[in-house]
């Protein structure tokens, strides 16, 4: 046999002057080189329209207002100051439009800062951009609705998204409350936080909170106090508004007036969605 007179060192003759049963595998083997060869043809041409189709896809970055306007004269709480917004000069006097403004740091969609609550507290210029912005979660506590007036927002409430309030992870609840705006019971009827729930939130070393209510909860001194304590320093974005056009999952961004040494600064915020199109 071919096999053993190799074995034996001589020079192996070439297949085809072999015996039948070599002449068979080595056909067999030269199919299965071919069958390989062609196998590997196939997955590459197949890779190059995968990645056809990857660079038939583009992404689109979209961008959804999260801010309630700023008008003259609109509702706030009744302790705070009232907003002005006055024409200084017009184009018809001086050339040129010029607006004098007057207003509460916290008026309208806005963000505190640990100064509004503590003397020692951080104020805004304290505090770095990146507090301001990045990756975001929604929590949503009533989907495709709203919740009903002073609703208890419970820590069982918040307990199911545990894995996402990591440490300075920046969350945002909705409850539905802000389709209230402008009616007075947006400022004394909305959904409330319990002083649990705001424990247990800080508890997560969460970096930003933000929600469609005017203030977390009715107890305002003691939630601040717990939100905004040293060491904690949550952001507070309150009066948030179409948090209903956002995925789970988002990058926010709303930052503060550089007010040197204050408390709290209207904010423009948004919401930056990145999404693939075909
Ligand atoms: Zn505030």
């Amino acid at each position: 046999m071919g096999r053993e007179r190799s074995r034996s060192g001589k020079a192996e003759p070439p297949f085809w002057l072999g015996s039948a049963e070599q002449v068979i595998e080595a056909s067999v083997t030269a199919q299965r080189s071919i069958r390989q060869a062609l196998d590997q043809a196939i997955a590459e041409v197949l890779s190059l329209n995968d990645n056809r189709v990857t660079h038939r896809r583009r992404t689109v970055r979209r961008l959804i207002d999260l801010s309630h306007p700023l008008e003259h004269g609109q509702l706030n709480f009744p302790s705070d100051p009232k907003i002005s917004v006055v024409v200084h000069n017009t184009i018809q006097s001086i050339g040129y439009n010029i607006t004098e403004i007057s207003m509460s740091t916290h008026q309208g969609t806005h963000l505190d800062a640990p100064y509004h609550f503590f003397d020692d507290g951080k104020t805004l210029e304290q505090i770095p951009l990146e507090r301001f912005y990045g990756a975001a979660t929604l929590v949503d506590l009533a989907p495709g609705g709203s919740l009903p007036p002073k609703t208890p927002l419970t820590l069982k409430m918040f307990e199911p998204y545990s894995d996402l309030l990591r440490t300075g992870a920046k969350v945002i609840y909705r409850t539905g409350w802000d389709r209230m705006f402008g009616h007075p019971e947006f400022f004394s009827e909305f959904p409330t936080l319990t002083l649990d729930a705001a424990r247990y939130l800080a508890s997560r070393g969460i970096g930003l909170l933000g929600m469609d209510t005017p203030t977390p909860s009715v107890d305002w001194m003691e939630c601040h106090h717990i939100l905004l304590a040293k060491g904690v320093e949550i952001v507070i974005v309150e009066a948030l508004a179409n948090l209903d056009q956002l995925p789970r999952h988002f990058t926010f961004a709303g930052f503060p007036l550089k007010i040197t040494g204050r408390d709290g600064s209207p904010i423009r915020a948004v919401a930056i969605l990145d999404e693939d199109v075909d």
